[in-house]
C-alpha cells in the first residue's frame, strides 16, 4: 500500500510526524548500514578522460530498447539542435556542491519555473540508495513505500516520495541511465507543449554521462550527487547498470535537507495537488 496522504496535515506537519516515526523505528528495527562510509572521488582521473565520448558510445551501444533511434527520429531537428548545442559547451551542466544544473543556474530558478509555467515535474531516485531491505527490491523501478513497513518508514526515498504526494510531480525510481533518458523522452513526447522539469538523485558518473542526452530532450532540472559507495570507474558503473551493486550510496545530511526543501517548495506551488490526489 502506498503511503496515504492525510489532507488535514500540512506538508511540514507530515515531515515532522515522519521523522518522529523514523526515530522510533531506528531503535526497534535498525536497518543494515555500512560500518564505514567511504569518502570516494566522484570519477577517477582515468575514467574522466574522454568521458563524453565514452558516454556517447555506451549510451548508443548498451541500449536494448533502441531509445535513441526510437525517439530521436520522431523529432530529429528538435533533438539534433539541442544535442549539438549541448556538445558545444565545455560541460553539459553547471555545478554547485552536490547540485548539478541542466539548463538552469540554481535552485531558485527551478522553483521559479515550477511555479510560473505549469511544467511537468519528474522526481527520480537512483536504486543504489534504496535500503538493502527494500521490499520492492533494490535493482527495480518500483517503490511500494508501504505505509506500515518498518523499512519504508526509515527510507529517505520513502520520505521524499510521501512528501511529493503533496505536489503534482511524477515519481520514478531509476535502475539505469537509459531509464532516466526514457522518462525524459517520453515526457517530452507526450507533453510537447509543457516544459519538463526534473529532480533526480544519482552518482557523479551518471549525472555526467546523462547530461548531453538530458539536454537533448529539452528538459531542465537538477541532478543531486550521491555520496557513499558510489561508482567512480566505468567498470563499476557498468556492473551497477546490471544490478550488481553490493555497496550503498546516500545523500549527505545537508544535501538531504536541500532536497526536502525543494520538494516542499513544489508543494507550495501545487496547492491543489492534495485535493486532486485525495
Ligand atoms: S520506500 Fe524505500 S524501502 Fe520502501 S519500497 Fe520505496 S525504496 Fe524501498
Amino acid at each position: 500500500m502506498k503511503h496515504r496522504l492525510n489532507i488535514l496535515q500540512t506538508p511540514t506537519e507530515h515531515l515532522k510526524q515522519w521523522d518522529l516515526r523514523a526515530k522510533h523505528l531506528q531503535e526497534v528495527h535498525p536497518l543494515k548500514t555500512p560500518k564505514h562510509a567511504p569518502s570516494m572521488m566522484g570519477i577517477t582521473p582515468k575514467t574522466a578522460r574522454f568521458l563524453r565520448l565514452k558516454s556517447l558510445f555506451y549510451l548508443l551501444k548498451e541500449d536494448p530498447e533502441h531509445l535513441f533511434t526510437h525517439y530521436f527520429f520522431k523529432r530529429p531537428f528538435f533533438y539534433a539542435k539541442r544535442l549539438i548545442r549541448s556538445y558545444r559547451t565545455s560541460k553539459s551542466f553547471t555545478r554547485q556542491g552536490d547540485f548539478f544544473f541542466y539548463g538552469i543556474q540554481n535552485q531558485e530558478e527551478f522553483t521559479k519555473i515550477a511555479s510560473a509555467s505549469d511544467p511537468l515535474i519528474l522526481i527520480g531516485f537512483s536504486y543504489c540508495h534504496k535500503p538493502f531491505e527494500c521490499p520492492s527490491g533494490r535493482f527495480s523501478d518500483q517503490c511500494q513505500n508501504k505505509q506500515d513497513h518498518p523499512v519504508c518508514g526509515q527510507c529517505f526515498i520513502g520520505k521524499c516520495s510521501s512528501l511529493a504526494s503533496y505536489t503534482k510531480a511524477k515519481l520514478f525510481y531509476i535502475p539505469t541511465v537509459h531509464y532516466i533518458g526514457k522518462q525524459l523522452f517520453q515526457a517530452a513526447q507526450e507533453h510537447p507543449e509543457r516544459p519538463i522539469l526534473f529532480l533526480i538523485t544519482a552518482c557523479e558518473m551518471t549525472l555526467t554521462m546523462f547530461g548531453d542526452w538530458g539536454n537533448m530532450t529539452g528538459a531542465q532540472g537538477i541532478g543531486v550527487r550521491l555520496d557513499g559507495r558510489i561508482c567512480n570507474t566505468m567498470k563499476a558503473f557498468v556492473l551497477s547498470e546490471q544490478g550488481i551493486k553490493p555497496g550503498l550510496t546516500c545523500l549527505l545530511e545537508e544535501t538531504k535537507h536541500q532536497v526536502l526543501d525543494l520538494i516542499l517548495s513544489l508543494s507550495k506551488t501545487s496547492k491543489d495537488a492534495a485535493c486532486e490526489k485525495a
